[in-house]
């Protein structure tokens, strides 16, 4: 375990707002503290696992490492149509249907990545944390890098051994850290989809952003929300030891400023899934979790809709490019 200081403003004042142990994934029974800065308002787990002690709180077969087989993904592709099309009330009276459809209805979040390109974005896309770019998590598997790989240029980045073997095997460049990628590689679309909350430092990600985005790039980042509803109502209710920071809007907002970027969305939103997973885990009233049909699943999902344009959905977007000032400064150097 490591003590830390604040990693956006260095401050080594802060207090404790929440214990909890590993509910989510049972890798231990040890307890972790996340604290807020008292200079800047940035939580984070508080002492934590060192780089090489953290492996072993990731359970075996970590969802977003893991392939799977074509019939799955085609399967997984039904589930989502239906669940989310205008007949999904029809599996209403099949209980067991109307779980699993349950699980899979998403707020209609325009995926950053189709837009960029089609809006006639140019550059490579690199996707950091990219599993074995079979899935895009919220999006599913459109702009996964093996499926984006087919339309513009694309390269990872992975610490996964086995989800690298699958990329490369697909003819996908990929790097096992930040400091693999050559210095002179420039990306016109770089994306953190669900991995800075669990790395030691966001800085050098933020770092790495601001020396290797294109002028006209973009940069797709996506966490939890710790400004979100679940998390108001219950602030030990996240993933530990395994997510390291637990940002609000505005904390990413910040880290882009120090770093020559600006945002231009950002975007909150929920998907009822999350609170039936986190009731099971006992994290929140079990209230949530008993039988989240497909009819209460639509009607929680419209409940949160004014919530998360207040800001106050479960988990953000943000998108960031480089300021006009950061841009000049390149350009004169
Ligand atoms: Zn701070």
């Amino acid at each position: 375990m490591e003590y830390v200081k604040c990693d956006l403003c260095s401050s080594d004042k802060h207090e404790p707002v929440a214990h909890q142990t590993d509910r989510l994934h049972r890798t231990t029974e040890e307890v972790f503290t996340v604290v807020r800065c008292a200079q800047c308002g940035l939580h984070f787990t508080n002492p934590r696992p060192t780089p090489a002690e953290i492996g072993r709180y990731y359970a075996a077969g970590y969802a977003f490492h893991a392939s799977a087989p074509s019939w799955r993904r085609r399967l997984d592709r039904i589930l989502d149509w239906a669940a989310n099309g205008p007949l999904a009330g029809l599996a209403a009276p099949l209980p067991v249907l109307a779980k699993r459809l349950a699980a899979r209805v998403r707020p209609s979040v325009t995926d950053p990545v189709l837009r960029f390109y089609r809006e006639g974005g140019q550059g490579t896309f690199l996707d950091i944390g990219c599993g074995a770019g079979i899935h895009a998590h919220f999006w599913g598997a459109e702009s996964a890098l093996q499926s984006c790989h087919r339309r513009v240029d694309v390269a990872g980045v992975e610490i996964s051994e086995t989800a690298r073997a699958a990329l490369t095997e697909a003819g996908i460049r990929c790097w096992p850290d930040l400091s693999s990628v050559p210095p002179e590689e420039n990306f016109g679309l770089i994306r953190m989809n669900w991995s800075l909350e669990h790395v030691h430092s966001p800085r050098e990600y933020f770092s790495f952003i601001a020396r290797h985005l294109s002028s006209e790039g973009q940069a797709i980042i996506t966490v939890p929300n710790y400004s979100g509803l679940i998390y108001r109502l219950a602030p030990d209710c996240v993933e530990l030891p395994v997510h390291l920071y637990h940002f609000r809007p505005e904390d990413i907002v910040a880290y882009a400023g120090e770093h020559g970027l600006s945002a231009v969305e950002v975007k909150t939103f929920s998907y009822p899934e999350m609170f039936r997973a986190a009731a099971e885990a006992g994290l929140l009233p079990s209230e949530f979790s008993s039988h989240l049909g497909i009819v209460k699943a639509k009607a929680l999902l419209d409940f949160m809709k004014p919530l998360d344009d207040l800001g106050w959905g479960n988990d953000m977007l943000v998108v960031l490019k480089k300021t006009q000032l950061a841009i000049k400064a390149e350009r004169d150097a």
